[in-house]
């Protein structure tokens, strides 16, 4: 049972508002709004105390837990402001349910799902000026949880923080999709059936860095995982899900252990079922893979993930062999993937599934 939920999440705005950057500078995860989130677990009193407050620092005492054992989860999504004015936030409450899941894998208490939500709501009500206004700019969330507990002692924390800081982000794609090159690896893995390859948390991420270094090194710009025992089934691109199509059929690897449930994912297959596309989830091999791409059944292969939508693969390389996919462009369905989504997270298409929710601006910044 997750603690009792406090209703209100209270807000002390800054007295130092920092200037915002130009659109067009806009990288990634560079630069932070003016406030964040933030909310305490203590064993006996659950969590409590949710609140906006002005940006700043963690202070530490360097015996915490989180910075020995890693006790960290996180999750990402945006809010978008579309053409007509309005910021919308794209799936808030599967993210907050994820973000729950994620806590549960790592034995950290659960927060209210709906406290989440509203988080993620207050902290773009906040911000609201900081919801960026070119066409494929948003606001990128970022809700973490560490252990604060300061204790040298391996076992699952007796506190804990909560926050959510937010970083304006610029088009992922500037000059228009872009296909990557990417290397499967079977010298390194991800994850691995009964371990943490399900939850969004810091070791993942910490695990995936030398893989993708030697990728890099061989002038790929992704690695693509393989399971981690017979080091043969597709599992995930870098930090996305991936997805093929190989004919007329679109596969992408089923979740059950290793693969992270990613809100793209799920909505990328919602979209494509509403249109008719015979979609499976199913294990793929590498082998079927390399064979399709010789063959010329492989029409197109993407990953999918919040920061890019959708990321085609224009080269795959496996061991000694290179293949090129779809004419190394991007492919039909990708592109009208990308075209959908990005529709209905900036409020230009109708939104049937009811993915997406409106966040007003307070009322005193309104006016302002
Ligand atoms: C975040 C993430 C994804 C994509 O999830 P989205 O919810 O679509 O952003 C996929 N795989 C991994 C390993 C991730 O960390």
């Amino acid at each position: 049972m997750p603690s009792s939920p406090e209703t209100t999440i209270s807000v002390t705005r800054t007295r130092t508002p920092q200037p915002r950057p130009e659109d067009a500078s806009l990288s990634f995860g560079k630069v932070f709004t003016d406030h964040m989130v933030l909310m305490e677990y203590e064993e006996g009193r659950g969590w409590h105390s949710p609140r906006v407050v002005p940006y700043g620092s963690l202070t530490m005492d360097p015996a915490t837990s989180v910075l020995h054992y890693g006790q960290a989860v996180f999750d990402g999504l945006k809010a978008f402001r579309g053409a007509d004015g309005q910021v919308r936030l794209f799936r808030a409450q599967r993210h907050a349910e994820r973000l729950n899941r994620s806590c549960a894998a790592l034995c950290i208490p659960e927060m209210d799902a709906g406290l989440i939500r509203r988080s993620f709501e207050a902290i773009v009500a906040a911000d609201h000026e900081w919801v960026p206004r070119s066409p494929g700019t948003s606001l990128y969330i970022r809700p973490t949880v560490v252990a604060t507990e300061v204790q040298l002692g391996v076992h699952p924390a007796h506190r804990y923080t909560y926050f959510v800081i937010c970083s304006p982000v610029g088009s992922y794609y500037k000059e228009g999709v872009k296909p990557v090159r990417i290397l499967a690896t079977d010298k390194y893995v991800r994850a691995v059936q009964g371990g943490l390859g399900e939850a969004k948390t810091a070791a993942n991420y910490a695990a995936s860095l030398s893989a993708q270094r030697d990728a890099e090194r061989q002038g790929y710009t992704q690695v693509l995982w393989l399971d981690a025992i017979e080091r043969r089934w597709i599992d995930e691109v870098g930090t996305m899900n991936i997805m093929l199509r190989i004919g007329d059929e679109v596969i992408t690897p089923p979740l059950g252990g290793t693969i992270l449930d990613g809100v793209t994912r799920n909505s990328a297959l919602a979209l494509m079922r509403d249109w008719g596309v015979r979609v499976s989830e199913r294990r793929i091999s590498i082998e079927e893979v390399m064979q399709a791409g010789q063959d010329g059944s492989l029409r197109e292969m993407w990953g999918t993930g919040t920061a890019a939508v959708v990321s085609p693969v224009g080269e795959l390389g496996y061991r000694d062999q290179r293949i090129v996919i779809g004419g190394g462009q991007t492919g039909e369905l990708t592109q009208r993937l990308y075209d959908a989504i990005t529709a209905i997270q900036y409020g230009r298409a109708p939104d049937p599934h009811g993915w997406t929710s409106v966040v007003e601006a307070p009322a005193a910044a309104a006016a302002a």
